[in-house]
Parts: structure tokens; C-alpha cells; sequence
């Protein structure tokens, strides 16, 4: 039997390939496997108990379950754009419900970001290395990017000529200020200005994506990029800043639960790309999701602080042990990720081979999260996932491959 050819698919078929992450995740499965692969968080501290009550709660009550399980607006379930309103009050920046969207996690913010600012040949601004999800959900949008450096740009007259030699303008910077996916480092004060200032000088959105900044342990809060923004411009409606937040590594991923919060403008036009994508979030997660926060968000948020900050510490005590010259690596203050630089001559994607082969260790290789091709001796380790004794098992078994690389 032969294998029937495959239809003709839309230009922007091509663009979308599997990812090396999302392949890599297969790893997991491997028995024995210690991944510091994925940006997963630790199911431990999934709520569990107390989502199974919420569920039989609004399901026991005729009423309540017959709203739960119907389709509902697409702006979202409105006490639970309320509680993320005055959450995003308490970061500094003035919303009201009008200015929130829920969104099916805050992949789904990117993605209907793509879509509405997007034609092919745009330019997008993205640090580099960047969250390879966000370059999957721009991808089909056909942009091109070029490299945001905080702080060390080229003059915006100069990059605008370059976007429009390329074929089309430049649309939007996006950036992960805090934690970063991958590389786990955070913006400084005036890094933050930098970009704005970039940001104004160009007339483009800032998409700020803050998937881990509520994952702080130690060191001084920076202000969200929305709440410098909304105070420079003076309300949120006139602010260029576009804030994705997420539940997921906070309370649970599997509800799939983020908002947008941006100008009511904005809003407005993604309320109509959200009707078109999927009608409406799942409302009955949605109301899980709001009892769940409005329970005990803090406790979550700091039992998670603490959790991740004990792995944080026996990765980079585990790091210091190895005592291998010219590894060096990121020692984040949050989130779930450090970033690691080889000793020259090493590759991530090679060393990888030898670790998953002969040690039963995984990781990303950095060049992953790199549009043109560089970072190729980075590598992205997530202590997210494994106890305190397999961090140490897994970066002792980590140093004993690169020392027999070198
Ligand atoms: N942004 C960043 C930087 C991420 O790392 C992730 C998840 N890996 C997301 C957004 C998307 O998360 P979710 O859709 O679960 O909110």
C-alpha cells in the first residue's frame, strides 16, 4: 500500500513544526528518566482536594450546573475577571473588568496576539533567546523577527527601515520580564524603561508576558511593565502595554485558565478573535478556577514560592559541586528555570544525546529558543519537576558527561 499524498496546505502549514520541546516531553516517559526538561510544575502542589469539592459543589446544585456546563460570554465568567481586575490593582495597574479577557491559558493570549497584529513579513521584537511557545504562536502569522536587546537597540528609525525593507512594519515587542522561560533572569528597573522607551519611540505594543512573576523568592519586586507604563501615560486605556497572566504555575495548568489584561480597546478586538477561536473558556474551570483563588490564592502562591526555591537551591548547590571551568549558569530569583553556559566546544544538542544514552538525564538544548540559529552552547535546566535528591543525582551525572566532553 502506498501512503496517499498529503492535500495542499495553506502557506502557513509550512511554518508550523513540531517542536523540539514538545518531542523532547516524550523523554519523560522513559522509566528512570530525571528531566529537567520541561517547565512543568510540580503536581504536588496542585490544589487537589479542594478542586474534586469545588466540581461536586456547582455540580450538586441543579441551577448552578446547568449554567456551569452551558456556553457562556467570550469576555469570561465576570466574578472571575473582578478578581483578576483587583488583582492586577494590587500590581499598580487601574483595571476594571472591561479591561480583562480570559483566555484558554496564556498560550491562547499569545496566539490571538499573533492574529491581530500580525501580517506576513511584520516584524516581531523578541529578546534572544525567547519562549519558543510564543515563536510557535506568532509562527503562523509569518512574521519575521529581529533581537530585542534592553537597553541596546539601534535607533527606531533605523530598525523601521529595516522592517520595511523585510516587507512589513513592526508590530509588537514581547518579552517575559521576570523568570524568563529560558534563560530565568529578570529585567532590571531600567531595563524596563529601556523597552518602554523603545517601545514609545517605535509607537508599538509591548506584550508582556508574566507567566512566572508571581514565583519571586528572594530579592527586591520590580514593578509590572503595565503598572510603569499605566503610571507614565496615566490610565490603563491609554497604556501600550498588552499583560498576559496565567493560573498555570501558580494554582494548576490543567484548567487552563489566563486573561489578557490590556485598554478596553484592545479587549475589544480579541473578544471577537475569541468568539471566533472557541465561542467561550470552559466556564464550569472557570468558576473552579475563581473559587480556587478566591480561597486561598496567597497560601498557593507562597507554598509554591517555597517549594520551588528549596529545588532552586540544591540545583545551583549541585552546579557549584561540579567545579567544571567555563560552566557557568543563571541563579534566578524566581520562576522555574536556570540557564546554563558550556565550556567552549560543547553543544546543548550533543551533549544531550550522551546525557539521555548514558545517564538517563534530560534537558533542552538552548539553541532552542534562539531565532537565528545562535546559543548552540546553552542549555535550559528546569528544577521544577524533580525531588532535591534527584536534582543532585541528575546535574552529578549532568557534570560527569560534560567533563568527559570537554
Ligand atoms: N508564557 C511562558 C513564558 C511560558 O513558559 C508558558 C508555559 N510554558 C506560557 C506562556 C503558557 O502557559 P499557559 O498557557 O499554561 O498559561
Amino acid at each position: 500500500m502506498t501512503t496517499p499524498a498529503e492535500p495542499t496546505y495553506a502557506r502557513r502549514a509550512d511554518r508550523m513544526r513540531a517542536s523540539e520541546i514538545r518531542e523532547l516531553l516524550k523523554l519523560l516517559e522513559r522509566p528512570g528518566i530525571i528531566s529537567f526538561a520541561g517547565g512543568i510544575p510540580d503536581p504536588n502542589l496542585f490544589p487537589v482536594a479542594r478542586v474534586s469539592r469545588a466540581y461536586a459543589e456547582i455540580l450538586g446544585e441543579a441551577t448552578t450546573a446547568a449554567a456551569a456546563l452551558q456556553y457562556s460570554t467570550s469576555e469570561g465568567y465576570a466574578p472571575l475577571r473582578a478578581w483578576i481586575a483587583d488583582d492586577m490593582r494590587r500590581l499598580g495597574v487601574a483595571a476594571t473588568p472591561a479591561n480583562i479577557l480570559v483566555t484558554s491559558g496564556s498560550q491562547q493570549g499569545l496566539e490571538f496576539l499573533g492574529k491581530l497584529f500580525l501580517d506576513p513579513g511584520d516584524t516581531a521584537l523578541v529578546t534572544a533567546p525567547t519562549y519558543l511557545g510564543a515563536l510557535q504562536a506568532f509562527a503562523a502569522y509569518e512574521p519575521r523577527y529581529a533581537v530585542l536587546k534592553p537597553g541596546d537597540a539601534a535607533s527606531p528609525t533605523q530598525m523601521r527601515d529595516t522592517a520595511s525593507a523585510a516587507g512589513g512594519r513592526i508590530k509588537f515587542a514581547y518579552l517575559v520580564p521576570d523568570f524568563a522561560n529560558p534563560t530565568g533572569e529578570t529585567l532590571s528597573l531600567r531595563q524596563r524603561h529601556d523597552v518602554l522607551d523603545l517601545a514609545a519611540g517605535l509607537d508599538i505594543p509591548v506584550i508582556e508576558d508574566a507567566a512566572y512573576a508571581a514565583l519571586r523568592f528572594e530579592g527586591e519586586d520590580q514593578p509590572c511593565m503595565q503598572a510603569l507604563d499605566v503610571a507614565a501615560r496615566g490610565s490603563l486605556n491609554a497604556s501600550r502595554v498588552i499583560y498576559c497572566g496565567t493560573f498555570s504555575k501558580t494554582l494548576t495548568p490543567g484548567l487552563r485558565v489566563g486573561w489578557i489584561c490590556a485598554s478596553e480597546a484592545i479587549i475589544r478586538r480579541l473578544v471577537l478573535i475569541k468568539q471566533a477561536g472557541d465561542l467561550n473558556s470552559s466556564l464550569i474551570n472557570q468558576m473552579i478556577m475563581h473559587r480556587l483563588a478566591t480561597d486561598d490564592f496567597a497560601g498557593q502562591v507562597t507554598r509554591a514560592r517555597q517549594h520551588y526555591r528549596t529545588r532552586r537551591d540544591a540545583m545551583i548547590a549541585a552546579l557549584e559541586a561540579l567545579q567544571i571551568p567555563g560552566l557557568s549558569w543563571t541563579k534566578p530569583e524566581g520562576g522555574l528555570f536556570i540557564w546554563v553556559t558550556l565550556p567552549d566546544g560543547l553543544e546543548g544538542a550533543g551533549l544531550l544525546e550522551r546525557c539521555v544514552a548514558e545517564a538517563n538525564v534530560a534537558f533542552v538544548p538552548g539553541a532552542a529558543f534562539f531565532t537565528d540559529g545562535t546559543g548552540r552552547n546553552t542549555v535550559r535546566l528546569s528544577y521544577s519537576l524533580p525531588s532535591e535528591d534527584a536534582i543532585r543525582t541528575g546535574i552529578a551525572k549532568f557534570g560527569d558527561i560534560v567533563r568527559s566532553s570537554v
